[in-house]
């Protein structure tokens, strides 16, 4: 490689963990009091938990603090920031929301310097993914009211990459456009990476050689070390001395950026200098020791317009201590989300997340796509594991080694199907392979 920096903020992504956490204790306290000064919802909200910003002297003191939730967003965030913006709305001029497909959109106003923080944020990121000035970036986030589209390509831009504003959807030609412009990174859900693959598959196409892409970043949902190794092999990212690297973030966190694999691909670092992060027992709200599997909290430490205070994420994860190879000590990271506390359902006595069964699934290479379904219709519940394997394939020994994983990771033994492959949904955004199916 050349002289090129190995960072994109070496004084903030060499710091030690010990000047991490003097530089967050001073941003919390200059945060929290901040949103007690300016924000009514916070004010409130401290006064009734009967805690006051000086009452911050360690970075454990957060605890005392309470936190803040979706429903508080949807209840005094909407429309236009409500009692948690904290500037004039006129110094606001950037916007995003939610699809709000579960309830009211959850709104996210950003200041000038809240998008500029957040374009830098980004590219810190995707740098550190190995995105470089000169790099081609087909983006197949959407664009619009979702902050995936625009939030990589105020990243990119910024490095120097040259962006192609695809959004979402018409496959084929995106194929077409991937080895046209000669595209070396795509970004989109792990999904929609997926099909992509699938497709390029179909068509005979050689990544290796009729393709230039090294990178890609995929994000907003889950995925399995599986998805990733196929994902990595059917766009030739290795071939081309690359790989799939995961992105993670949250509209409410501003968009993505809140945390990111490195070239390492071990985890994602979280950017803590920017948001604080702590990890809760999601029934109980005490915080966990290190390491353990709980959900994800979030405080902003660097946010004007709308900066949220123990914001309580419903994704399940860990953090990681161990020193990565990179050399980014202060930024823990977290494997990927591990499930969403919503998305738990319990089954046979068993609280059960169903990415865990996923993660299982991947794992066969017969398996080309599944789907859960929890059928609440019927008593007792059925849980049914469809899988897409081709015929040749399907065994009953197959269907047992599956079942016996299933079993490993979450101790029960649904149903499990064969289908025909190619007849499950496929996904260009966030796929939704967990069907519950309601009693009327
Ligand atoms: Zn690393």
């Amino acid at each position: 490689m050349s002289t090129e920096p190995k960072f994109w903020e070496p004084n903030i992504e060499t710091m030690s963990l010990e000047e991490m956490k003097k530089l967050q204790l001073t941003r919390l306290k200059a945060q929290l009091k901040y949103v007690y000064e300016r924000s009514p919802f916070y004010r409130k909200k401290f006064d009734e938990a009967g805690v006051k910003p000086e009452d911050l002297k360690t970075l454990e003191d957060l605890k005392k603090f309470p936190f803040t939730t979706k429903m508080d967003l949807r209840q005094y965030a909407y429309p236009h920031g409500g009692e948690l913006r904290c500037v004039p709305l006129s110094e606001t001029p950037y916007f995003h929301c939610t699809s709000g497909t579960t309830g009211k959109p959850t709104v996210m106003y950003y200041t000038r310097n809240d998008q500029e923080k957040w374009a830098n944020v980004m590219a810190r990121a995707l740098y550190g993914t190995g995105i470089r000035k000169g790099d081609i970036m087909l983006n197949n986030y959407g664009y619009g009211l979702f902050t995936g589209g625009l939030g990589f390509h105020y990243g990119a831009i910024k490095i120097g990459a040259t962006v192609i504003p695809w959004g979402v959807g018409r496959t084929e030609a995106l194929i077409e456009a991937l080895r046209d412009y000669k595209c070396t990174v795509i970004t989109g859900t792990p999904s929609y990476d997926y099909f992509i693959g699938e497709l390029i598959q179909k068509k005979g196409l050689d990544p290796e050689k009729e393709l230039n892409l090294k990178i890609a970043v995929p994000g907003a949902e889950t995925w399995t070390e599986e998805m990733r190794r196929r994902i990595e092999e059917w766009l030739g990212l290795k071939a081309h001395g690359g790989g799939a690297r995961m992105m993670y973030g949250l509209t409410e966190m501003f968009g993505p950026g809140v945390a990111t694999e490195c070239e390492y691909q071990n985890g994602m670092h979280v950017w803590v200098d920017q948001y604080y992060a702590e990890i809760i027992d999601p029934d109980t709200g005490e915080p966990l020791e290190p390491g353990e599997q709980g959900e994800l909290v979030l405080t902003n430490l660097v946010a004007e317009a709308m900066p949220l205070i123990r914001y309580r994420t419903r994704d399940i994860t860990k953090l990681i201590y161990d020193p990565c190879e990179c050399g980014r000590v202060a930024f823990p990271r977290m494997p990927g989300v591990l499930g969403r506390v919503d998305d738990a359902f319990s089954y046979k006595g068993t609280k059960i997340y169903p990415s865990a069964i996923a993660e299982r699934i991947m794992k066969f290479n017969e398996v080309q796509e599944f789907q859960i379904v929890f059928d609440k219709t019927v008593m007792p519940y059925r849980l049914t594991v469809r899988i897409e394997v081709p015929p040749e394939k399907r065994s009953p020994a197959l269907k047992e080694a599956i079942l016996s994983e299933i079993d490993k990771a979450v101790f029960v033994r649904p149903e499990l199907e064969f289908v025909d492959v190619g007849s499950l949904p496929r996904w260009e955004g966030k796929a939704k392979r967990v069907v519950t199916l309601e009693p009327k």
